[in-house]
Formats: structure tokens, C-alpha cells, sequence
């Protein structure tokens, strides 16, 4: 049977740690975010972000803009927070209504404010191994791997998924962390075969219990990143009760990578007001 790797308990010791750190610090950190239209989702995760910046110590700074504003607006509003002294970390809250171009705004943002770890300067440096800001769902992950000790040089690992914010990322950091790395996607043949031979799986799909608990090989780790609603609730991307019998440490859904998410954030964020004072 699995160990399971508990985000929640992890997020709360890093937001405690990071708590200490700003009161040392001597400036309060600040984050702004921004959210463009009503999404309901991403409300609630504008106030989830809003909430763990309070229990830190971190100023919030929320910009609620409608979803009609256009390209020209936001990018106004882009300008003015990269130049405002207080804020040190700059969230705009995706996805974007359709008339805004993400990469237009991603690339707006000063590199040494981007605390997601989006604009492709900070992805540049992420690639050739520079000290960077590293988008916060992979680097939660890597950072839950640390905390439990668990080692990843020279194992086999098999991301499922190869997005910019999740897949792709998760590939260069463990690749940093001397891993060998294989990245599947939808158009991947034999998808089941290449996870029975992982150490390390990430599902980062999208789809509920996509990844079978047959396909996990025995004392694998499993790291399941997919948050899907369902009837029956919350659910992961990985099939867990097969799976948790074959792994040696799984994350569950929710209460694993989830959390790590927004605890990384504001590790970026103390990271970049730090970085200011310099
Ligand atoms: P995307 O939709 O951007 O990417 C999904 C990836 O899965 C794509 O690369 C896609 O392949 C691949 N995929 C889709 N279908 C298949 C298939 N049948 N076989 C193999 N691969 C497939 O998703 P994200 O990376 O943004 O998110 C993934 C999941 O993680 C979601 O559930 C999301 O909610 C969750 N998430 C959780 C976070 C957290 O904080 N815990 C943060 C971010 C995301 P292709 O490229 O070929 O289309």
C-alpha cells in the first residue's frame, strides 16, 4: 500500500515558513492578481490566492476587470503594475476572454514580476537551468518530492500531459534533477506500456481516472495533478484505489498537488520582493 503524500499538510509548513520570512523580511511582499470577466472557477481561485496571501503576511492587490475589457486595457493595466513598487508579483488569473491574446499579456509582464513562471524569459532560463520563477504546479511538485525525500535521479519518469503550465515544465525539473524523461500526449502510441514501465508517473490529462491503476508498475510514484469534477466530486486524473496498491507514494485528489499550487506561488512572490530589495 501507498504512502500518501499530503499536500495540505506540506502547504501549510511552507506558508507557515513563508510567514516567518516576511516578518524578517523588512517590506511586505505584495501580489497582484487579476481576473478578467466571471469565470466562476477561476473566482474561486482568485480568492483562495487572495486568503493565503493574508495568512502570510503578503499583500493582495485584486483587479477585477469586466469580460468585455479589451487587449489594449488589460496591457494598461499590465504597465502600471510593473511599475508600482508595492506590487513585487504579478497574477493574471487564466484563461482570458477570447478577445485578449494570453501570449500578448504573458509577454507584457516584467520577467521579474511574473511569479507563475509564464513569461518565456523566466521558461528560457527554466531550460537552460538558470535560477528562475517556475510555474507553481510542477515546482509544488518538486518541492513534495524533496520534503519526502524521495530521489529521482536516474529514474524513469512518464509525464502524461504536455502543457506549457503543467507537462512541460515538470519535464525540465525533474530532467534538471537527473531523471530521464519521457512526455506523452494525446497522439502518444501505446500510452499504457510506456506508464507500466515509469518510476515516476505525472498525469497531467485533464480526464477523470484516466491513467489505470494496472498501468502503475509496483513502488512506483505517483503524482496525479488532474482536478476533475464529477458526480461523484472531486477526482483525479489517476485511478487511485488500484493504483494507491501498487505505488510506493501517491498524491491523492483532493489534498495533494492542489495545494502545493498556491503555496508556490507565494514562495515566488516572497522570492521576488526579496529579489527587489537587492
Ligand atoms: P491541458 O488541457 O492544457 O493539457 C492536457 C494534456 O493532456 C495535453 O497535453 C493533451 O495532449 C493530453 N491528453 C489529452 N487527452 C489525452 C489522451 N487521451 N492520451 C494522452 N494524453 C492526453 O491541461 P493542463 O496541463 O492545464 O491540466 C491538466 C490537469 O491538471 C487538469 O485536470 C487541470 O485541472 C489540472 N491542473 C491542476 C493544477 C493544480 O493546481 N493541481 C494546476 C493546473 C492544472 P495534446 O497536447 O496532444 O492535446
Amino acid at each position: 500500500m501507498a504512502k500518501l503524500i499530503d499536500g495540505k499538510e506540506t502547504a501549510k509548513n511552507i506558508r507557515e515558513e513563508l510567514k516567518k520570512e516576511v516578518e524578517e523580511l523588512g517590506l511586505q511582499p505584495g501580489l497582484a492578481v487579476v481576473l478578467v470577466g466571471e469565470d466562476p472557477a477561476s473566482q474561486v481561485y482568485v480568492r483562495n490566492k487572495e486568503k493565503a496571501c493574508a495568512t502570510t503576511g503578503i499583500a493582495s492587490f485584486k483587479h477585477t476587470l469586466s469580460a468585455e475589457t479589451t487587449e489594449e486595457e488589460l496591457l494598461g493595466v499590465i504597465k502600471d503594475l510593473n511599475s508600482d513598487d508595492k506590487v513585487h508579483g504579478i497574477l493574471v488569473q487564466l484563461p482570458l476572454p477570447k478577445q485578449i491574446n494570453e501570449h500578448a499579456i504573458i509577454e507584457a509582464i516584467d520577467p521579474a514580476k511574473d511569479v507563475d513562471g509564464f513569461h518565456p524569459f523566466n521558461v528560457g532560463r527554466l531550460t537552460i537551468g538558470r535560477p528562475t520563477y517556475s510555474s507553481c504546479t510542477p515546482f509544488g511538485i518538486m518541492e513534495l518530492l524533496k520534503r519526502y525525500d524521495i530521489d529521482i535521479e536516474g529514474k524513469d519518469a512518464v509525464i502524461v500531459g504536455r502543457s506549457n503550465i503543467v507537462g512541460k515544465p515538470m519535464a525540465l525539473m525533474l530532467l534538471a534533477k537527473n531523471a530521464t524523461i519521457s512526455i506523452c500526449h494525446s497522439r502518444t502510441k501505446n500510452l499504457d506500456d510506456k506508464v507500466r514501465a515509469a518510476d515516476i508517473v505525472v498525469a497531467a490529462v485533464g480526464r477523470a481516472e484516466f491513467v489505470k491503476g494496472d498501468w502503475i508498475k509496483d513502488g512506483a510514484i505517483v503524482i496525479d495533478v488532474g482536478i476533475n469534477r464529477t458526480d461523484n466530486g472531486l477526482v483525479g486524473d489517476v485511478e487511485f484505489t488500484e493504483a494507491e496498491k501498487r505505488a510506493s507514494y501517491i498524491t491523492p485528489v483532493p489534498g495533494g498537488v492542489g495545494p502545493m499550487t498556491i503555496a508556490m506561488l507565494l514562495k515566488n512572490t516572497v522570492e521576488a520582493a526579496k529579489q527587489s530589495g537587492k
